[in-house]
């Protein structure tokens, strides 16, 4: 196994039956001694997806749909501004998933996510996705009375048949050449405290504070069970959750972005190859080209 796959390893599930979120320590830093060594390796690790992001794009064949899900100020943002800050961003696409519109709510919910399943040779981003339907759907109950199903579809069942058609959905795209990495940014309900009062001093910050935000942190605990359901649930080796400890920034961005590097060399991507007669073609046009 390489260095990188260990350091990644304890963060990655890919069969949910054993996990309990209690199991992970928001703060755990790894073996990383200081910041500045984490940050060297994130450096490299940029570097190193930008050299897979245009043999991805080349090759055009796969598609990688990244998933961020997590509470409120664990970083979802930072994080993908600071792993994709290498990318051309011609290969990549962001797409924040809010509460949905009118429109959404008049289909089925995979429907507003599916429109934006990346193209092959390109990297899509959800930020939020899906996945709120088993997370605040689940904790505000009326949020899904407002879904205009049929009554006698929902019932106790519910978010067992959630887990199963997305894992049904996660799997078609992944035979379809879809990688799909998930990852849920798991910060603590004090760091969460630290960084809400800290958008309420600095004023560079405060256009990013919100009261429904904490309005959303008394339900802390209820969000916390709906993630380990969701995670025990939709755990696979198609597409597998990285808890990924959001405590400490640094470490958030590192372990991401060696997750992503590490899945994508898996991929054996390369050059598509130029075969003997577009070789000969080249050949005679640099001959004649003084
Ligand atoms: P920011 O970092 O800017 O706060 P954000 O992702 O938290 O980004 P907001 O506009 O603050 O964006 O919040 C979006 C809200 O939409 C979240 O509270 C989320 O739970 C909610 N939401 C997303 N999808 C759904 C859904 N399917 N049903 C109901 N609410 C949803
Ligand atoms: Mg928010």
């Amino acid at each position: 196994m390489s260095k990188m796959n260990k350091l990644i390893e304890p963060y990655r599930i890919t069969d949910g039956r054993k996990f309990r979120l209690k199991d992970f320590d928001p703060a755990d830093t790894g073996n990383f001694k200081s910041k500045e060594k984490a940050e060297e390796l994130l450096e490299r690790g940029v570097a190193r997806l930008s050299e897979l992001q245009e043999k991805l794009y080349a090759q055009d064949q796969w598609g990688v749909l990244l998933i961020f899900q997590a509470m409120d100020a664990a970083g979802k943002d930072g994080t993908i501004a600071h792993v994709m800050s290498g990318i051309n961003p011609q290969g990549c696409d962001v797409h924040s998933f809010k509460s949905p519109s009118a429109e959404d709510l008049d289909h089925d919910y995979l429907w507003r996510t599916n429109r934006h399943t990346p193209e092959r040779g390109r990297i899509g981003i959800f930020n939020r996705s899906y996945y709120e339907e088993v997370l605040v759907v689940r904790v505000h109950p009326e949020f899904l009375h407002k879904q205009k199903m049929p009554p006698q579809l929902i019932d106790k069942n519910i978010w067992q048949h959630r887990f199963e058609d997305i894992n049904a959905f996660e799997r078609y795209l992944s035979r379809n050449g879809i990688l799909i990495l998930k990852f849920f940014l798991h910060v603590s309900k004090d760091a969460q405290r630290k960084r809400f009062l800290d958008r309420l001093d600095d004023p560079a910050k405060q256009w990013k504070f919100s009261g429904a935000d904490v309005e959303e942190r008394k339900f802390w605990d209820d969000y916390q069970d709906a993630y380990e359901d969701m995670i025990s649930s939709t755990s696979t080796e198609h597409a597998p959750w990285f808890v990924v400890p959001a405590d400490h920034k640094w470490f958030t961005r590192t372990i991401v972005a060696e997750a992503i590097i590490d899945a994508l060399e898996s991929l054996d991507l390369h050059f598509p190859k130029v075969d003997a007669a577009k070789k000969k073609e080249l050949a005679k046009i640099r001959s004649a080209f003084a």
